[in-house]
């Protein structure tokens, strides 16, 4: 989701614009405050193509003096945002302050719009002509108290940012799981126990007329595609060069699905080839389910020691929900299709941005990032980027180390939830 800094002298009427762009009920919200005090950052949305925008209104600490100020704004603006939107006052005309903040912005190779504010009624027009003398280009003439104009405005906003990667257009249908693991854990036994099972549809897609490839099979009442099933449908045997065939043939599966089902065989120590299928469903970005078949097989010592390979070799996916299944007397299956829509719930969750930086704001006053090389990263505030996987954004001054991020993780998680869905944290350091 691109970004559109917000900046101005105080008193140009910023907030109100801000406030009307985003509309009234988003207004409501404008207390909720950012990561810093004077930085707030929403969602906004125009013709369909959403953005963050942040109002970089306030002063920054240690810059002195007005144009000090809103040239600390200006420098945050340039390496944070994908577009620039400077505010200035139609009715004062350009200020020095203005032309200050208009010389660092042309350092900069983002876009720069010019909203000409408080032009509330037509004589004032005239007044919006005497700005083309920023060099900006065309100033477009609003009123945040009126809101005449904005559309407009809007309209330059979204033409100057970048597109936003497309989202949220799933292609229509069952959704798409893989259900994957090392060979002879029972992924073939529990296609044919769910298929059977449950009694539905079980029918094949046609891949190639030669070999259909993926599986229609309903749970609980929906229908699901198991992706990429040829080989489980039908044994092939193993043949020299079978791991690599099979491993190539997880991972095709695994970018074909949504989420995936990694069965693992409870009855045996987990093994190294079991946490690599794992990490490779997190590498893609896919929601991850943990299904320990052969239950019918554990004893309680078996259980205790499990419990403890658990602990040791899944510390990656903590956020993973564990089922522990028996495809030979058809223990637990019943659970899957649940924890499959949880884990995809999870995938597809957007957290507003409001809500995201009040969240995170909270917690970097509580727990500052680690002081590097004598300096104190200060996080300026986040933006959930995307979804499939769920993706956010940090707004950094400087590096943070990767236990700090992961400590954000496990808060983000302890506070939004995100089960079954792998979470990424990007940061963005500003030079
Ligand atoms: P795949 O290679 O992952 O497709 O594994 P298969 O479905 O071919 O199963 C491998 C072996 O494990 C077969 O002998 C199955 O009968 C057996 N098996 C599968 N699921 C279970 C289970 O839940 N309990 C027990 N005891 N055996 C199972």
């Amino acid at each position: 989701q691109p970004v559109l800094a917000v900046v101005g002298r105080p008193n140009v009427g910023k907030s109100t614009l801000v406030n009307r762009i985003l509309g009234r009920r988003e207004a409501v919200v404008q207390d909720v405050p950012g990561v810093t005090r004077d930085r707030v950052a929403y969602d906004a949305q125009w013709s369909g193509r959403r953005f963050t925008m942040v109002d970089t209104g306030g002063w920054e600490p240690g810059a002195t003096g007005l144009q000090g100020a809103v040239a600390a704004q200006a420098e945050f603006a340039m390496t944070t945002a994908d577009a620039v939107l400077l505010v200035v006052d139609a009715t004062v005309g350009a200020t020095a302050t203005d032309e200050a903040v208009v010389r660092v912005l042309r350092r900069s190779k983002r876009p720069v719009l010019l909203a000409a504010n408080k032009v509330d009624d037509q004589r004032l027009l005239a007044d919006t002509a005497a700005l083309w003398s920023l060099g900006l280009g065309e100033p477009h003439p609003v009123s945040g108290l009126h809101g005449r104009g904005s559309g407009d405005l809007l309209d330059a906003v979204i033409a100057a940012l970048p597109e936003a990667p497309r989202e949220g257009e799933r292609a229509v249908g069952p959704r798409r799981v893989a259900l994957v693991g090392k060979p002879n854990v029972g992924k073939s036994s529990l296609l044919n126990k769910l298929a059977g099972e449950e009694r539905a549809v079980v029918d094949s897609v046609a891949g190639t007329t030669v070999d259909p490839v993926d599986s229609l099979v309903e749970l609980d009442g929906e229908l699901w595609r198991f992706v990429d099933t040829a080989g489980l449908r039908r044994k092939v045997q193993t043949a020299s060069g079978a791991e690599y065939y099979a491993s190539l043939r997880t991972k095709t599966a695994i970018d074909a699905a949504e989420v995936a089902i990694v069965l693992l065989d409870a009855s045996e120590p987990l093994s190294e080839q079991d946490l690599r299928v794992v990490s490779m469903v997190v590498d893609a970005g896919r929601a991850l389910v943990l299904a320990f078949n052969k239950w019918d097989l554990v004893d309680d010592e078996r259980r205790h020691q499990l419990a403890k390979e658990i602990d040791r070799g899944l510390v990656r996916v903590p956020w993973a929900e564990r089922v522990n299944v028996s495809a030979l007397t058809g223990r637990a299956v019943r659970k899957l299709a649940p924890t499959l829509r949880t884990a995809l719930a999870s995938w597809d969750q957007r957290v507003p941005t409001g809500q995201l930086n009040g969240w995170l704001s909270e917690l970097i006053a509580a727990t500052p990032p680690p002081v590097r090389g004598g300096k104190q990263p200060k996080v300026l505030f986040a933006t959930q980027a995307g979804i499939r996987p769920p993706t956010l954004v940090l707004f950094a001054t400087g590096f943070l180390e990767a236990g700090y991020r992961r400590f954000i993780e496990r808060r983000f998680r302890e506070r939004f939830g995100f089960t079954g869905s792998p979470v990424r944290i990007n940061v963005r350091v500003r030079e």
